[in-house]
């Protein structure tokens, strides 16, 4: 049964100020701000309080476009898209409609061996609505409503239904984070987040629209749902009806929210009091040369200078913090070894607290200093990991981490060690010798204990072998 899946995905942009007034914009905050604290006339929909439109968010939303190659317009304008609800309290949203910033852009996916193209649609700017605080549940007493997000400034990329599976869904939602994170637009350890609205049909059905999925590893959840829901509709005989869902992301289902409106039912009309954009070649130009290397290109580069696998590559590149610090740590040692360290371990360590390595307090070196004691045998494979886990919580070098924690692998004198396990435990000894596998853990297990575990499994047992007779 054919899947067709087409995204839209509303990145929040992390300018300092707001899309179209000189608020602060809560994107870019690492905590959130106390309610409507950050507003003013305009982002709150008072009678004659005018928008201006901001530049450094228009060259944002260009950067993004020329990175994704799209055909950006000679000529764009804001229009007002109508729709009646408290979380905009001018009763319309400043959006583009007929003359979007960008047409036909495209992403390249990696899955696995295969690549595949999604084709964007078109890229346009909007402002964020306030957010609802629903007292009590979407059933309670009421809502409280926190306009800083009003006004915030959105970039809204729209694929063509060019998905063919969750899993697709995902890697693109993950490809998007990454190269605006690179464009330096969007920061993923900040508040702002990527939110999508997912249009699916099956076996040539009517387009059903999941609304408010946040990040990729929901993409795939929802969109995993939502595709056994409507095969267990199409089954029973029943036809998947047009509307719009909401996905739940605290109970993993979508909700119905109402049928599907068409999106002409807005009343788009132009928006006034901003004027209508225009953009030169040279300034394009500028933008597109001032592009930073992106994933692709490094994943690429490093392949080939660094012969670094595929897979480590890619999980490299897919943060420009990491890609960074793998090629100031691979200078002073062997890529490889710095390669699966710094795309293994420590990638996990660092995403665990939320942290991209520039903001750890940790330097460069300390990851080289670690991987050569890694290499010289003075640190075993789970000696260094706990060394690089102190290291991110204590924000100190290795030595010092491995010093004050005792990490070192420790000169252990095994056959000391083991015969004295042997005098003490004569009746597993005699076990061990009928074979018995339980008595074999039982006396590995007693010599790890003694050794702290620093001691390896195969070569206790090597010893044991040896001294029973
Ligand atoms: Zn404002
Ligand atoms: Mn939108």
């Amino acid at each position: 049964m054919g899947i067709k899946i087409g995204l839209e995905s509303h990145v929040q942009l992390i300018s300092k100020s707001k899309i179209f007034c000189s608020c602060k914009n809560p994107f870019a905050l690492k905590e959130d701000p106390e309610p409507n604290t950050l507003t003013c006339p305009t982002c709150l929909g008072l009678p004659g309080a005018k928008p201006v439109a901001n530049n450094y968010v228009i060259d944002s939303a260009l950067k993004a476009a020329l990175a994704f190659q799209s055909d950006v317009s000679d000529e764009m304008f804001f229009s007002r898209k109508g729709y009646f609800y408290p979380d905009q309290s001018k009763n319309f949203q400043i959006t583009q409609y007929e003359a979007p910033l960008a047409l036909n852009g495209k992403v390249e996916l990696k899955m696995g061996s295969k690549s595949k193209l999604v084709r964007l649609r078109r890229l346009h700017l909007e402002e964020d609505p306030a957010k609802i605080i629903h007292i009590g549940g979407l059933s309670g007493k009421g809502v409280l409503i926190d306009y800083n997000r009003a006004g915030s400034p959105l970039i809204e990329i729209v694929t063509e239904p060019d998905f063919e599976s969750p899993e697709e869904a995902r890697v693109y939602i993950q490809k998007l984070e990454s190269v605006l994170e690179y464009l330096g637009i969007y920061d993923p350890t900040a508040i702002g987040i990527i939110k999508t609205d997912a249009n699916i049909s099956m076996g040539g059905g009517e387009r059903i629209e999941v609304k408010n999925i946040t990040g990729s590893k929901d993409i795939e959840k929802a969109l995993k749902y939502e595709i056994i829901r409507q095969k267990n509709l199409l089954k029973r005989g029943q036809k998947p009806e047009r509307e719009t869902r909401a996905w739940n992301p605290q109970l993993g289902v979508t909700q119905l929210l109402r049928t599907k409106e068409d999106e002409e039912e807005y009343g788009y009309i132009t928006e006034p009091d901003l004027t209508k954009i225009s953009f030169k070649k040279n300034q394009l130009d500028a933008i597109r040369k001032d592009l930073p290397e992106l994933p692709d290109e490094k994943y690429n580069r490093f392949v080939k200078q660094f012969k670094l696998p595929g897979k480590v590559a890619e999980s490299i590149v897919s943060e420009p913090d990491l890609a960074e610090l793998f090629e100031n740590v691979s200078k002073k040692t062997n890529p490889k070894l710095a390669g699966t360290w710094v795309s293994g371990y420590l990638k996990k360590t660092l995403n665990w607290h939320n942290l991209r390595f520039k903001d750890s307090g940790m330097n460069p070196e300390w990851i080289v200093s670690l991987l050569k004691m890694f290499q010289t045998g003075k640190l075993t494979d789970r000696g260094a990991e706990m060394t690089i886990r102190k290291m991110v919580e204590e924000k100190k070098p290795p030595e010092q981490i491995v010093k004050k924690h005792s990490l070192g692998k420790a000169k252990i004198d095994l056959d000391k060690v083991v015969k004295a396990i042997i005098e003490k435990n004569q009746q597993a000894v005699e076990d061990y010798k009928k074979g018995e596998d339980k008595a074999l853990h039982f006396l590995i297990g007693l010599v790890m204990r003694e050794t702290k575990g620093q001691a390896d499994a195969v070569e206790i047992q090597k010893v044991l072998k040896k001294l029973v007779k």
